[in-house]
């Protein structure tokens, strides 16, 4: 019999950088697109995400017949169900597929796998091809360490690929990185660019009717304005380069109220399709400097994010699997705040909470409802802070990132998550938790100005919430932080604040806590002890490495009343109260009246 390959071209495969086709059209190999209708319902995804992956399949698909490929592009039940079928189909005796990028995927093939073999069709896995350090590199770097940290392993990649370099060896410019000149707010009056964007064609327009009817999703198709082929792509590349990339250093970490982008370069949906590569976007910086069209500080500030931090994340990812998923080393209980659904309090399925009053957590979440994504500080210091400070579980917040952005994907959000911004991790990526008071955000950003709640203050009915929920948050992790090396000056400025003022700050942040609507869908876990993971920790075994053992939170005063496994609320919580008794100052918000319907 001849031998006949069906590649399977995974989702985040759309352009030939990355599909594991060969160069030329060949007769005995077929290309090979799957929907799955169970992923496409997995999580409530947002809907200009769906219209992305999907637009970008059918667009590369079409490129592809239009080159003299043969295609088959079919919507199964399940991944596994479409490459049997197509397998089968076309006769194949060989299934050529990359292996999975994100445990589901992993799973999925090896479901494929014995399918397969019951035809006597061999199932072969290649090497990702959409990063610049392979699984097993990072392996190798990662053995023997106890801490990864992200800074060292970018220095390797440095020099492995020869990136603002000198032929002596020694980085470009004398340092490895210029952060410090990477501070700036954004200017009072600084014109904001507008938003590169690129209007849907008929194929993406089609895509996007069809999604809006889709119910159980998040936010709307509208306003779709992402690249979904390869030459789009490039010119998203090209313009950041010639137009924002000067100035992306500077103002790297600054906020605009209204503004998701700024001067970030929005390549991040394109490049997890596959439209772009990592290596090219790093080269395309790296020549901008050596032509002087760009200082050193903004070129290495976004070499680092690619070359650094897409690769770290990934490799840390799969380090980390498959316990990395339920890491949650402080001992979090909360399920996700409604507002990170509803900025605006509208309704959201079945279930209704009154307007974020938080101007920065309303914006930054509208952005996100608006058109799936917003930058890295937003991500970072507003809303993971503003989760993390309230004791929300890791793996809740990181189902909102994953379902809700469109560059969101397991591999990427899960390290950035449940790793970098809650220390679900108990430290193995980062030193210490990403947790500041308002005073950061006030600094950073346009965003307190305006906002109904006191920067400046940290108690009282007008007290910005970041404030009293950082130091109770301190408080809480007191016994693990004090002797933590950066950590623990934090932690001995609350010796400066009064015991009457810290006591009433903490039933503050408990009532506060109270008085919030949730989402019902969050996974709840037992309040309690937090659970570390260990590097390969079976699944649903966490364990605490040395140095790593959670502490037990103090018991909350006045946590919201739980229903035992239930995920509806009791009804207990719904009247806001302090410990004491006393009502909420003025609180915002009120429960949750039903839980949100999935479809
Ligand atoms: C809580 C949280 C969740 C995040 N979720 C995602 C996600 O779902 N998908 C995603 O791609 N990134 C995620 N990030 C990382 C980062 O915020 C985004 O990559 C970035 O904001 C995308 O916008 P941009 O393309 O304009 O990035 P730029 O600021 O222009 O950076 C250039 C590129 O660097 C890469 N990059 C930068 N930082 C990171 C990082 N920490 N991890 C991985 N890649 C990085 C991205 O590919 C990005 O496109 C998350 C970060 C945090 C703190
Ligand atoms: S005052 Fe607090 S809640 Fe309001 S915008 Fe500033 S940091 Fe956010």
């Amino acid at each position: 019999m001849s031998e006949r390959t069906l590649v399977f071209v995974a989702p985040w495969e759309c352009s030939r950088l990355v599909a594991q086709l060969p160069r030329t059209p060949r007769a005995d190999v077929v290309a090979c697109f799957v929907e799955s209708v169970k992923k496409g319902a997995a999580l409530p995804w947002h809907r200009q995400k769906l219209v992305l992956v999907l637009s970008a399949m059918r667009h590369f698909a079409d490129r592809l017949r239009e080159a003299g490929y043969a295609v088959e592009h079919r919507r199964a039940p399940t991944y596994e169900d479409g490459i049997v079928e197509a397998a089968l189909a076309h006769g194949a005796t060989r299934v050529v597929a990359t292996e999975g990028r994100e445990q589901e995927m992993v799973d999925a093939l090896a479901r494929a796998e014995p399918r397969l073999a019951a035809h006597g069709i061999a199932l072969e896995l290649k090497e990702d091809r959409g990063f610049l350090c392979s699984r097993a590199d990072f392996a190798d770097w990662a053995r023997g360490r106890k801490e990864y940290r992200m800074e060292l392993f970018y220095r390797v990649m440095r020099r492995r690929h020869r990136i603002l370099m000198e032929p002596d060896g020694e980085p470009t410019g004398g340092a490895w990185n210029f952060d410090a000149d990477n501070r700036k707010p954004w200017p009072r009056g600084k014109p904001v660019p507008p938003r590169m964007t690129f209007a849907p064609d008929d194929v993406t327009r089609a895509i996007m009717a069809r999604v809006a009817t889709w119910r159980g999703r998040w936010g709307s198709v509208d306003g779709f304005a992402l690249p979904v082929t390869r030459e789009d792509a490039k010119a998203l590349l090209e313009r950041f380069v010639t137009e924002r990339l000067a100035e992306f250093g500077p103002y790297e970490d600054a906020m605009v109220d209204g503004e998701p982008d700024l001067l970030h370069s929005t390549l991040s949906a394109a490049l997890n399709v596959g439209l772009l590569h990592p290596r090219e976007c790093i080269e395309r910086a790296e020549r901008a400097y050596r032509e002087g069209r760009v200082p050193l500080a903004s070129a290495e500030g976004f070499v680092r994010q690619l070359l650094g931090w897409r690769e770290y994340v990934r490799g840390m990812y799969w380090l980390l699997m498959p316990g990395f998923r339920e890491a949650n080393a402080l001992g979090a209980t909360l399920p996700l705040p409604m507002w990170y659904w509803a900025p605006d309090g509208e309704a959201y399925g079945d279930a209704t909470t009154a307007p974020c009053g938080m101007r920065c957590l309303a914006d930054t979440v509208r952005q996100v409802r608006d058109h799936g994504r917003v930058h890295h500080i937003p991500r970072l210091m507003v809303q993971s802070n503003f989760a993390t400070l309230l004791g929300v579980v890791p793996a809740a917040l990181n189902r909102w990132f994953w379902a809700g952005f469109v560059d969101g994907y397991e591999w990427v959000t899960l390290p950035n998550v449940n790793g970098m911004s809650t220390w679900g991790d108990g430290g193995k990526m980062m030193s210490k938790p990403y947790v500041s008071s308002g005073a950061y955000i006030d600094r950073m950003s346009d965003y307190c100005g305006d906002c109904r709640y006191d920067v400046k203050r940290r108690t009282g009915e007008d007290a910005c919430p970041f404030n009293f929920l950082y130091w109770d948050f301190l408080a809480r992790h007191r016994a693990r932080f004090e002797k933590h090396p950066r950590m623990s000056m934090m932690v001995r400025n609350l010796d400066r604040i009064d015991a009457r003022e810290l006591v009433q700050l903490r039933r503050q942040a408990d009532a506060f806590r109270a008085s919030l609507a949730y989402d019902g869908d969050a996974p709840i876990v037992a309040p309690g002890p937090g659970a570390g993971i260990a590097v390969g920790a079976a699944p649903g075994t966490p364990a605490s490495p040395a140095g790593t053992a959670p502490s037990s939170p103090p018991a909350p005063t006045a946590a919201p009343a739980r229903s035992g496994t239930s995920r509806a609320r009791s009804s207990s919580a719904s009247t806001p109260s302090t410990a004491s008794g006393t009502p909420t100052p003025s609180s915002p918000i009120r429960r949750a009246e039903g839980r949100r319907r999935r479809s």
